[in-house]
């Protein structure tokens, strides 16, 4: 069986599942480049609960866990199998650490489903979420990240999704293929640590502008997953595709042990919905 590259992907707004643009151009290339897996395990920034548990049913729900958006958007179904085996394999190969069995609470959200619908639209590939435990610390989920590389070689592709730096509550909308110097600064200073040696990106915690990237931990702490494995295999990580929207979200993209696919897309990331406050639409 091939060994399973790793990634992370910067998802924005869920309106991108819908659209065209050169990030859903560059989600789309990589999943016709990476080896077919055995099953995807994507840590969403949109699963950020206290407690660190993977879903174990047998056909995950769609979850439209957000508002203010199109009906178009809460019609979508993105409906994998799931894989509830997948749980004693994780179980595993993270002990000592605990992880719980989810087969009620969540199913497939759509920080999964708005790349893996450009990714992989069959979606007849097995998908499996993890959870992101609120109450540890930084290098709680790096390790974790660390302890899942071992399913590389058992044919489970390992992706994070959030947003390096994704503060809503800064969102300016003249800037939709921008962002603030303080924004450049923080997804600059990631994109070093990553290209080089993905386990510094823990220091990030001390960078000057750490409060107005990271104002909450749930979109960043994917990022520390795809770092986790990247260090277990002592390999950098390579840019995707990188850019930024709405001055406050960076888009960039990381793949871990594979060759960095073509992709030759156009168009700027999906543009907020008139009308509710983008801090409280949870994107
Ligand atoms: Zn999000």
């Amino acid at each position: 069986m091939a060994v399973m590259p790793a990634a992370f992907f910067g998802h924005g707004n869920p309106m991108n599942a819908l659209e065209r643009n050169r990030y859903t151009e560059a989600w789309q290339a990589f999943g016709r480049s990476v080896p077919r897996p055995r099953a995807i395990l994507v840590v969403s920034a949109h699963w950020y609960v206290q407690a660190t548990a993977v879903t174990a049913m047998p056909r995950p729900r769609t979850i439209h866990d957000f508002y203010g958006f199109p009906r178009e958007l809460f019609d979508v179904r993105y409906e994998p199998p799931g894989l509830p085996d997948l749980y004693d394999e994780i179980a595993d190969v993270v002990h000592p650490t605990w992880v719980g069995a989810d087969v009620d609470s969540w199913g497939i959200d759509h920080g999964t489903w708005s790349v893996l619908m450009h990714a992989f639209p069959d979606a007849d590939i097995p998908v499996v979420q993890l959870s992101i435990n609120a109450l540890k610390p930084f290098d709680y989920h790096l390790q974790l990240g660390a302890a899942l590389a071992p399913l590389r070689e058992r044919g489970v592709l390992v992706i994070g999704s959030g947003n390096v730096v994704h503060n809503l509550g800064g969102v300016s909308r003249a800037m939709p293929d921008a962002g603030f110097d303080w924004a450049q600064r923080f997804d600059e200073q990631a994109k070093e640590f990553m290209v080089t040696d993905p386990t510094d990106v823990l220091r990030l915690d001390g960078h000057r502008d750490f409060d107005l990237a990271v104002p909450t931990p749930d979109h960043f702490l994917p990022l520390l997953y795809l770092a986790g494995v990247a260090g277990a295999d002592a390999l950098p990580a390579d840019v995707l595709i990188d850019g930024y929207a709405y001055g406050s979200l960076s888009m960039t993209a990381y793949t871990v042990g594979m060759e960095t696919p073509e992709s030759s897309g156009s168009g700027f990331a999906a543009p907020l919905p008139d009308g509710p406050p983008a801090d409280g639409a949870n994107i």
